[in-house]
């Protein structure tokens, strides 16, 4: 060992120091999937480290030569090692595929190596003078291929690594940039090596991996974030009131959380003895039905009662191919019970001003009807003839309208009594129905009459008013067959007005000429 220099003194020391960073690594290998690539990685430097150190010491040159051996074991365990372990860093899953595709470079490596003697593929060593000091190492091309490889591997990482930075902030930030920093040791330190202006006697490059591992170790285990973030993850997932279900992809519950246990049927039994029964099995069917329907959101009533919101997410792997379903149920029974309870005083609502309206054009119908005879009354019979005389004006064709008066009414009062005087009422209301449309005729004051007749000119409302007065006068009332007779005043617009004013007083002013004229005889105004 007297023939080391202080290089080969302190790659030593390094080596020491990754094989107990190693140890300490693989120590917590439970606690993070990150730390077990990382042990071997700080193995493979290590391994790296003491070939070096070796090829240094005053040996026996066969044994120099087999040391080449372990020294790129090292390199290769621990660019591919590392790179693993920024996967699991990353939160990438470990696949033994990927894991097989980043061992093809460290075996063709070794068959290189093997063949190396003969071919001098790799590198030519050439001893001067037998003296290992004053060997002299030349690189072959599949040196350099193979370290364009590692470097494109470190490179990667190195990328991984330089997302998750962006990707994520506070400790987790800070970490990253711990690991940023540390791959890029080797790179710096590498290409002292590789460059040939600069060339050291002693590969240095296990000192750089040094910093890498122990800077590695240092953010996964001291900064502790690796650790803490799935702790407190699973503790979220312990403690949220949502029931939380973990069903693989043949619909066994693989996880679930106190509030999911709380979620299932009654006899489902402890939380420990349900992992792995179908999920189906275990929770109430309308649960069931909703994580069958697949992704989505959907609120079922279970039969226990309530309402329960239910999320179904798929997880899928890499390749896109379905690992299981995450299902989360939350009770929204208070949310659903206070909107239906708003819902049904909307309804009830919904019905009262329902009622009211009707009641209220109950009211106006009724307003505008003549209790006795069912009759329209004055109401509401000066409005329309307004509209209807405007209409037939805007269609040049004539409106007419008989005002009829029953004569001697007061003295039927007087004779025979207000209730006879009333039937009288009821049976002329009921013969001019009969000759009219219902919305025509209108009990216009005691036992006055309006009759509407469209479309009619002075002579047919003359016809049609005559026909009127007959019909009144085949009425009879009461056990005494009662005989009554009307007179009649007609006037028509434009004719003898344009107004329902013009043409009342108009149809007035010839009635009053009925009534003096000797009455029970029809009248046209001037
Ligand atoms: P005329 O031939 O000139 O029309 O004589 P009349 O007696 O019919 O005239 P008047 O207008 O003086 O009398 C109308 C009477 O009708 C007065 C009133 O007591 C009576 N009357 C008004 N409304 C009603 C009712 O609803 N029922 C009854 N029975 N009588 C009523
Ligand atoms: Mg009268
Ligand atoms: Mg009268």
């Amino acid at each position: 060992m007297t023939s080391m220099g202080p290089l080969a003194l302190l790659i030593a020391l390094a080596a020491a120091i990754t094989a107990t960073t190693g140890v300490l690594t693989f120590r917590r290998r439970r606690e993070t999937p990150a730390a077990l690539p990382l042990t071997v990685a700080l193995a493979s430097v290590t391994v790296w480290g003491v070939s070096v150190v070796l090829q240094n010491a005053a040996l026996p040159a066969s044994w120099l030569d087999a040391t080449v051996f372990p020294q790129f074991l090292g390199v290769s365990g621990a660019v591919l090692s590392f790179r693993l372990f920024v996967d699991a860093v990353s939160g990438r899953v470990l696949r033994p595929r990927r894991v097989l595709a980043f061992s093809v470079e460290p075996a063709l490596l070794l068959l290189a190596l093997a063949l190396d003697p003969q071919l001098h593929w790799f590198h030519a060593t050439v001893d001067i003078g037998g003296d290992p000091a004053r060997r002299v190492v030349t690189a072959g091309p599949l040196f350099w291929a193979h370290t364009a490889y590692s470097y494109l591997v470190v490179l990667t990482a190195a990328s991984t690594i330089w997302q998750l930075r962006r990707s994520t902030r506070g400790l987790l930030r800070r970490q990253a940039t711990t690991m940023l920093v540390a791959i890029a040791a080797p790179f710096a330190c590498n290409l002292t090596v590789i460059a040939p202006r600069v060339a050291l006697p002693v590969d240095i490059t296990p000192l750089a991996f040094t910093v890498t591992g122990v800077l590695f170790a240092y953010a996964v285990l001291q900064q502790d974030l690796l650790r803490l973030v799935p702790v407190a993850r699973s503790l979220v997932v312990e403690t949220v009131t949502d029931a939380v279900f973990v069903v693989d992809e043949r619909g066994r519950l693989v996880d679930l959380n106190p509030a999911g246990h709380a979620q299932l049927r009654p006899d489902a039994g402890p939380r420990d003895t349900v992992v792995g029964r179908p999920f189906a099995d275990l929770v109430d069917a309308a649960v069931a039905g909703a994580v069958d329907a697949g992704d989505g959101e959907t609120v079922v009533q279970p039969a226990r009662g309530g309402f329960l919101d239910v999320r179904t997410r798929w997880i899928r792997d890499d390749r896109g191919d379905p690992l299981g379903r995450v299902v989360v149920a939350r009770d929204v029974t208070e949310r659903y019970e206070a909107a239906q309870a708003l819902e049904r005083a909307n309804d009830r609502l919904r019905a009262q001003v329902a009622t009211i309206e009707r009641l209220r054009a109950d009211l106006v119908e009724e307003a505008s009807r003549d209790p006795l005879t069912g009759l329209r009354n004055r109401r509401r019979f000066v409005d329309d003839l307004a509209a209807r005389l405007t209409t037939a004006a805007e269609v040049g064709r004539p409106l007419s309208l008989v005002l009829l008066d029953v004569d001697h009414f007061k003295a039927i009062n007087d004779t025979h009594g207000h209730a006879v005087g009333d039937d009288v009422l009821v049976e002329v209301a009921r013969v001019l129905g009969a000759h009219a449309r219902p919305e025509d005729v209108v009990r216009y004051g005691g036992e006055e009459f309006v009759v509407l007749l469209p479309h009619l000119d002075t002579d047919a409302a003359r016809a049609r008013a005559e026909e009127l007065r007959t019909a009144c006068a085949g009425v009879r009332v009461g056990v005494e067959s009662l005989r009554i007779t009307i007179s009649a005043g007609v006037a028509t617009a434009p004719a003898h007005g344009t107004t329902p004013d013009e043409l009342l007083l108009a149809a007035d002013r010839a009635l009053y000429g009925a009534k003096g004229g000797g009455r029970d005889r029809v009248v046209l105004a001037d």
